[in-house]
Formats: C-alpha cells, structure tokens, sequence
C-alpha cells in the first residue's frame, strides 16, 4: 500500500486550497457534498487526520469520524425524505478508490431508484 500523500484532493479541501460545499464540520471531521452525486443528497464525511483508507486508520481517528458518518446518514435521510441511505467505503484501487483520504460515501436512498453501487 503507498504511503498517504497529502495532495490529494480531499486534503486540499482540508486546507482550504480548493473549495467544497460544507455540510458539517467540527475539531476532527468535515462532511461535504460529493462533486459528482450517485444519487440526491450524496454526502463525504471525512476525518481531518491524514489515513489513506480504512487499511491505515489509527482507531481514534475512526472512533472520531463514525459518530459523524451516523449524524450526517440521519440528517441527509430527514433532509432529502429519504427511504434508506447508504454508507460505502471503498479502499485501495482495487475496491472502487480514487482519492487516496479516507472517506464515507453517505447516499440517501429513494425506493426503485437504483445507484451505481
Ligand atoms: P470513486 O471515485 O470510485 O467513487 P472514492 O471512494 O475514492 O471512489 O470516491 C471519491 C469521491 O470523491 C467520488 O464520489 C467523487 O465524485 C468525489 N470527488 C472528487 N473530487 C471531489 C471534489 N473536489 N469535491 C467533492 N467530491 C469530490
């Protein structure tokens, strides 16, 4: 697995170098929406510590971003009147990843409205 770089695209939302449409944010997370949505309402919830993916996630940074990943799921669920959501994580280029800085996809989902995955 290669090492975090931290030019990635979601690091450079962190940063402020490039902007985002912010749902939500506190001291170790920030919740955007995602650039190209699967569906209405498609949420990123991502920890602001540097992991790669799941593979290389201290268990604080986790134990911080999934109470997060929970709040945004309930609220863009109420928000949007969805049926269900989806929360996907995908890791490494083998699984579906494309930015290397750990990620929630959270997906409000419709009835008899397919998504990509
Ligand atoms: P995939 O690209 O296959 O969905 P990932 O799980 O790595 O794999 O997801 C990266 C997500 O980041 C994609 O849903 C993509 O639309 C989104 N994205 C890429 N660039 C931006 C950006 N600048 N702002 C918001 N979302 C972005």
């Amino acid at each position: 697995m290669s090492a975090y770089d931290p030019d990635n695209i979601f690091a450079k939302i962190l940063r402020g170098e490039i902007p985002s449409h912010k749902v939500y944010e506190d001291e170790h997370t920030l919740a955007f929406m995602d650039v190209m949505p699967q569906g209405t309402g498609h949420t990123l919830v991502v920890p602001k510590a540097p992991s790669r993916n799941i593979l290389d996630a201290d268990p604080e940074t986790l134990s911080r971003v999934i109470p997060v990943v929970q709040k945004i799921a309930v609220a863009a669920k109420e928000a949007f009147e969805a049926d269900g959501v989806t929360v996907i994580q995908f890791n490494e280029p083998a699984a579906g990843q494309s930015v290397y800085h750990l990620h929630f996809h959270v997906i409000p989902r419709f009835e008899g409205v397919p998504i990509k995955r």
